[in-house]
């Protein structure tokens, strides 16, 4: 990869990111792609701005799934440094950690579910547009 292409593909890493943290709908980068409520995790069936049909996609667990990955790596490791150099009671790490997790799971369900419906959109393109190829 080129100097240009290698450019090109971060600016298109970083729309990616940006369109996800705002929830945009992966067509047109404008209509929002979840129902309203901040407890709502639900898709809307289409973009309200293009139209887009969000009812094709699918990221079944993956978001979940990667932010099982995110906080554990993340809180787990401050946890234990807390431990060590603190000592802190068992009842306030559960307090503390707990929080803390619950609130940024709920926090940022919804943009990871939007990247990876960004992503899926940016690399089958062709299984969302209207009149897909067959697969081989
Ligand atoms: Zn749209």
């Amino acid at each position: 990869m080129n100097a240009p292409d290698k450019q090109t593909n971060n600016n298109a890493i970083l729309s990616l990111l940006k369109m996800a943290l705002f929830c945009k709908c992966p067509k047109c980068h404008e209509g929002k792609i979840f129902h309203s409520g901040f407890f709502t995790f639900e898709l809307k069936e289409k973009c309200e701005t293009c139209g887009f049909d969000l009812s094709r996609s699918d990221s079944a667990d993956g978001p979940a799934v990667f932010l099982i990955f995110f906080l554990g790596f993340l809180l787990v490791p401050l946890a234990l440094i807390v431990e060590v150099k603190f000592g802190w009671p068992v009842w306030l790490h559960v307090l503390i950690w707990g929080t803390l997790g619950l609130i940024l799971t709920l926090g940022s369900l919804k943009p990871i579910k939007a990247f990876v419906i960004a992503l899926q959109y940016k690399y089958r393109k062709s299984d969302w547009d209207d009149n897909p190829p067959p697969r081989v």
